[in-house]
């Protein structure tokens, strides 16, 4: 038996565009391996879909003559165990850019070389490597308008073909079974997410040509409006790399007579935030724009439960937080209306909301979620500027015009008419009755008044600027 090739398998749970496996695959027996990091801090929503899609995994290995060995622990030692016992002769792995993980993983590739193990890394999870698109001198974009136009003009690499058929070694050792990863909750509170989402690459793939055939037209209009359903719900799909974004993105290109434009744009989003994160790895905790390392917080632990309980008074912060909490997902209108609403109206850092978002998302993803938080609370690059604050009032009756999104997750709301469903603490006394709520009961009041806490928040601006 030759000597084998192990491919760590991270985020890039698929067999189509996977340069690391494709690459082993061209040269012998391959063992697939993926060890979960007992260092990470991987969400709990995050958790069980990454148990769902590891179990869709193997079985798309196996149905390609391979599979997948798992194990866990602290990853550079586990590998150094499984190098040893398997005789591997290199180690391949597509780049993650998590700067901890990088870290590691380069230290590890030095560490395995001087043994004289081959290392090979390659670009899986983005359009190009996060160093590639620069300044003319040579320096990291910080202006998102700048680096979507350097890196349009760019030739991106074809997505490579799914893996047909794989070679792979009788081991001695099985590795651990799915469930020893402990991924799931003793107690199952996922059953809604289980009704929404579908593991693996066939659910992927038929959800990204659902949205090219059928929304992709009305995108740009529509991708604002909650209720409307128009945007492609890939990003859980991405963020395991259950999907490859170069498919995506030539997939766009060979769509005919269809504005491609405006979805390229986010994608290209993603490559900003993760150009960002690999030049300035402090970004998940500290704010890009320095002034803002001296902004005055406020501890409100009351605030915080209503928050993240989606029971502030202001239904379209509490749809979204719902949304959150049964989905693991949430609209990006609403991501941005539910986070300026934390930053700004509650004065609670948005490192704190940050991490809630890490813990919750299945889509949960360091660079994006990153940007997105240090976008909205006005310290990040390209930011929206600190004294644009959103009023929850009217970005709901702009972006959710009918209720329907707030109806659907704010059921107690259900009942009343259009015209107070942004605010139901306007409607007089017959209305709510007509509608079966008591404010106060069935209800909350709004948590902090708009206008003062505006207000409150310029100030604390002020000390800053
Ligand atoms: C406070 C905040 C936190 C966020 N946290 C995350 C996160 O943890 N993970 C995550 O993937 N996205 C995050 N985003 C970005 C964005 O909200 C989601 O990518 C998007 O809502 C996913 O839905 P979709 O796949 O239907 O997007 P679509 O509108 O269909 O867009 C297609 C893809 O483009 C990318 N994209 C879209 N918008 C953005 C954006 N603003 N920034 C970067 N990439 C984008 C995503 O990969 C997305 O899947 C966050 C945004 C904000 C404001």
């Amino acid at each position: 038996m030759k000597d084998p090739i192990i491919v760590l398998i991270r985020e890039d749970l698929r067999i189509h565009d996977h340069p690391a496996l494709y690459a082993a695959c061209q040269e012998g027996n391959v063992i697939p391996l993926y060890i979960l990091d007992e260092e990470s801090n991987l969400g709990e929503a995050k958790k069980w879909w990454l148990h769902r899609n590891i179990e869709a995994y193997q079985h798309s290995l196996q149905s390609i003559n391979g599979r997948l060995w798992l194990d866990k622990g602290n990853v550079e030692k586990v590998l150094y165990k499984w190098v040893k016992n398997t005789n591997a002769k290199a180690v391949y792995w597509n780049r993650t850019y998590d700067p901890d993980i990088y870290q590691r993983d380069r230290s590890m590739a030095e560490a395995l070389s001087s043994q004289g193990i081959q290392v090979k890394t390659f670009e899986g999870t983005l359009l190009l490597p996060p160093w590639k698109i620069k300044k003319d001198d040579g320096t990291p974009y910080k202006v998102y308008s700048a680096y979507y136009r350097t890196l349009r003009k760019e030739e991106i690499p074809k997505p490579l073909p799914a893996i047909k058929r794989m070679e792979v070694p009788q081991l001695q050792d099985d590795g651990m079974v799915l469930n020893d990863l402990d991924l799931l909750p003793t107690i199952p509170w996922y059953h809604i997410m289980e009704s929404i989402w579908d593991p693996g690459e066939e659910a992927a793939f038929k959800r990204m040509n659902s949205f090219l055939t059928k929304r992709l037209n009305d995108y740009s209009e529509g991708r604002d409006f909650p209720g409307k359903g128009l945007y492609s719900t890939l990003s859980p799909y991405l963020a395991l790399g259950i999907i490859s974004v170069r498919r995506i993105y030539h997939n766009l290109l060979d769509t005919e007579n269809k504005p491609i434009e405006p979805f390229i744009k986010q994608l290209i989003w993603r490559e900003f935030s993760y150009s960002v994160l690999l030049h300035y790895p402090e970004s998940p905790t500290r704010p890009l724009n320095e002034k803002f390392a001296e902004f005055h917080w406020e501890s409100d632990e009351e605030g915080w439960e209503k928050w993240t309980k989606g029971k502030t008074g202001y239904p379209i912060v509490d749809a979204g937080m719902r949304e959150l909490w049964a989905t693991g997902f949430m609209h990006n209108r609403v991501r941005m209306i539910v986070a300026s609403f934390l930053t700004k109206h509650l004065l609670i850092p948005w490192q704190r909301g940050a991490e809630w978002f890490l813990d919750t998302l299945i889509d949960a993803d360091l660079a994006n979620n990153s940007m997105g938080w240090q976008w909205v609370a006005g310290s990040g690059f390209d930011a929206a500027p600190y004294f644009r604050i959103f009023n929850p009032t009217l970005q709901s009756e702009k972006f959710d015009e009918e209720g329907t999104y707030i109806r659907r997750w704010v059921p107690e709301l259900s009942q009343l008419p259009n015209r107070y469903i942004h605010k139901p603490s306007d409607a007089p006394e017959d209305v709510l009755k007509k509608a079966n709520l008591t404010l106060g009961a069935d209800y909350p009041y709004p948590v902090v008044d708009h206008k003062a806490a505006r207000k409150r928040a310029l100030a604390h601006y002020e000390e800053i600027k």
